[in-house]
């Protein structure tokens, strides 16, 4: 009988990972913990004390190359041909494990790799999996994706669970991290999925929406949005908008005394609660001075300029305004919802009286 800690916990918590890879569209991480959750369950023993030591075996033997594999792929969904492959050889190495005869085993175990590499060692099998989990970390440090650094420290402990030095409780236990830490990174990255705004990097509306439902006491909404953007990106390009957008949120990111999100669109909000509702005016001020400052790299603005200009490489610099409506909390106008539309309401103004302005209301 299989002992529950850490033997039958580390399957458990990949199994319980895969889950929420599947439910979350995390294909590549799910992939990877199909994996994890049958080496555990090979290096627990699940198959019976006969397949004690070929479990064992079997996970040095064959996981580094599928590990390999998997971190090489990119993301892609989940019934892709590439995946279905890696499924495939998967259960092909668990059909083996399982039932190959007995005299095909030592020819299997010369065989992976190529013979003359020191499998028993099981350094090579550690260092294949250092290899898998610098792909993914190079991914993270490259594109900046969270779940990238996840897996590589997965894979990382996987390595180290490999080391010939290390007992199979001590391995399932080590399963067992990776399993607690795949976890924590897809809960982690559905959060953010759900409140951050990936262009902005600043939470967005459904956190907004959550922080105003919490507030009491004094506060302060500033509604802002970017003037004339629309022409912006009628003359310098979307993708030109988008980085402006980033721009502009890097500057709300620095607005000190208040938490900033991104409304929707080239629409921002910040919220200002306690004693710092009293330099809220001073900080929008602030804010939209430094976003005045602001230099963007773009191509030049017209159409013949521009096709000039990309064909020497040539780049320029555009500035952009803001406009900012402030709403304070009242003792008549108590609710967040009504002071946000007293923000929007002082936005409107200061659109009307010229934009590149900050109007209190
Ligand atoms: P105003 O000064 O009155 O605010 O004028 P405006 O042009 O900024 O306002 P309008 O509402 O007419 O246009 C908003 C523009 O913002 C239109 C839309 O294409 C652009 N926009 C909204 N979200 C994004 C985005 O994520 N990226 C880019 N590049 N543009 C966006
Ligand atoms: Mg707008
Ligand atoms: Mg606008």
């Amino acid at each position: 009988m299989v002992e529950f800690w850490p033997g039958l916990a580390a399957p458990l918590f990949n199994g319980v990972a895969l889950m929420l890879a599947l439910g979350f569209r995390r294909n590549r991480a799910a992939v990877i913990l199909a994996l994890l959750t049958c080496a555990s369950l090979a290096i627990c023993g699940f198959a019976g004390p006969h397949l004690n030591q070929r479990g064992a075996e079997a996970t040095r033997m064959f996981l580094p190359w599928l590990l390999l594999i998997a971190a090489a792929l990119p993301e892609r969904r989940l019934l892709a041909r590439r995946n279905l492959l890696l499924l495939a050889l998967l259960a092909i190495t668990v059909w083996l494990t399982l039932y190959a005869p007995e005299h095909i085993w030592p020819k299997l175990r010369n065989m992976f790799p190529l013979g003359w590499l020191p499998w028993k060692s099981g350094l090579v099998a550690t260092g294949m999996v250092l290899i898998a989990s610098v792909f993914c970390l190079s991914r993270w440090l490259l594109a900046r994706l969270p779940m990238e650094f996840s897996l590589g420290l997965v894979l990382l402990v996987v390595g180290v669970s490999l080391l010939p030095q290390v007992s199979s409780p001590a391995a399932s236990t080590l399963m067992i991290v990776c399993g607690a830490i795949a976890v924590v990174a897809i809960l982690h990255s559905s959060y953010r999925m759900a409140f951050v705004d990936g262009l902005a990097g600043l939470p967005n509306r459904r956190a907004l929406d959550e922080a105003l439902a919490r507030l009491s006491g004094d506060f302060a909404l500033a509604m802002i949005d970017v003037d004339h953007f629309k022409m912006f990106n009628d003359r310098n390009g979307h993708a030109a908008g988008d980085r402006a957008l980033k721009a502009v949120a890097g500057q709300l990111k620095t607005t000190r005394g208040c938490d900033a999100f991104r409304y929707g669109g080239e629409e921002f909000c910040l919220l200002f609660t306690g004693a710092r509702t009293r330099h809220a005016r001073e900080a929008c001020e602030d804010l939209r001075k430094r976003a005045a400052a602001l230099r963007l790299p773009v191509r030049s603005q017209s159409d013949a300029k521009r096709r000039q200009a990309s064909a020497r490489r040539d780049a320029g610099t555009v500035k952009l305004t803001i406009s900012i409506g402030l709403a304070v909390r009242t003792e008549r106008v108590r609710a967040a919802v009504d002071v946000l539309k007293v923000a929007d309401k002082a936005l409107y103004a200061a659109k009307s009286q010229g934009r590149n302005r900050v109007v209190s209301k």
